[in-house]
């Protein structure tokens, strides 16, 4: 594999023909990654909490000019298996397929030691960034199998691949996350059909990064939509064959 996301180019029909599902869809990195496949020929399925957002991603598709989007609203830390199965009869009804499902959404938690991490935001961090991605998985795995190349992208972290202090269950949540893409691309590699891998953003200009660094200038970090060369390369054919990776969206110079 030779991808290095400052010189890679995507061909304008990219994800042409391609139902793509991505989680968080409405806010930050997840935004930008529906906005980018749906700009590069996706359809797009955006999924997340809160409906007002998903539907302004929704017109935001729509004024660029792409395919018609699809919303399909599921809370990841209440949602139970009727809710799993009422969005995969969606896909089914509408599509039929799908070809991409980006795991993106995700919680940070709280910032301090192991010693005093609360337990209840423990288990919903562990279930909203990793359980929940593999019940959406589970669920979704027929119709990945029906697209015949098919990729399942996971969001990973640095402090994912070296434990940092004080990032708590955020950090191990992003081990699991690894893990659990390393476990799933070993078991669907012989039959060639669904490839999985992770993508690490890098620090990037949301939310969620301002909440874990207050006194950060945001201005100093590449907005989401600068980093979309590894979300594309994943999600199309150029990354045929390539399943177990975790690249980094950004590389420092
Ligand atoms: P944001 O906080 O901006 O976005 C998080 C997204 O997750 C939102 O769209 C939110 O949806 C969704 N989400 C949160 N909780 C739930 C839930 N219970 N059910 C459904 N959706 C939910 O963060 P980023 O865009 O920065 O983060 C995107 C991913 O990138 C995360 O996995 C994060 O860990 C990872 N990441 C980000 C980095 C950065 O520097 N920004 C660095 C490394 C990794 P809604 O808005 O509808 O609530």
């Amino acid at each position: 594999m030779d991808f290095d996301p400052r010189t890679y180019e995507p061909a304008p029909d990219l994800l042409s023909d391609r139902v793509i599902l991505v989680t968080g869809a409405g806010s930050g990195i997840g935004r930008a990654a529906a906005l980018a496949y749906a700009a590069y020929g996706a359809t797009l399925i955006l999924s997340g909490r809160v409906v007002s957002k998903l539907e302004s991603a929704h017109d935001e598709i729509l004024a660029q000019g792409d395919a018609q989007p699809s919303i399909a609203p599921l809370n990841l830390a209440r949602a139970e298996a009727n809710d799993y199965f009422a969005l995969r009869d969606q896909v089914q009804a509408q599509y039929g397929r799908l070809d991409g499902l980006l795991h993106n959404a995700g919680i940070l938690g709280i910032r301090t030691p192991l010693e005093q991490y609360d337990m209840n935001t423990w288990a919903e961090v562990m279930h909203v960034n990793v359980t929940a991605a593999l019940a959406l998985t589970q669920v979704l795995m027929p119709q990945l199998n029906a697209s015949g190349d098919a990729s399942v992208v996971f969001t990973s972290s640095g402090v994912g691949r070296v434990g940092r202090a004080y990032w708590g269950a955020y950090a191990v949540s992003k081990f699991a996350t690894e893990g659990l893409m390393q476990v799933l691309a070993d078991e669907t590699s012989s039959a060639g059909r669904i490839r999985v891998n992770c993508v690490n953003p890098g620090s990037t200009r949301t939310a969620m990064r301002a909440d874990a660094y207050p006194a950060e200038d945001p201005l100093t970090l590449p907005e989401p939509a600068s980093i979309m060369a590894a979300y594309l390369y994943l999600m199309g054919p150029d990354s045929r064959g390539v399943t177990g990776q975790s690249l980094d969206a950004q590389i420092k110079k």
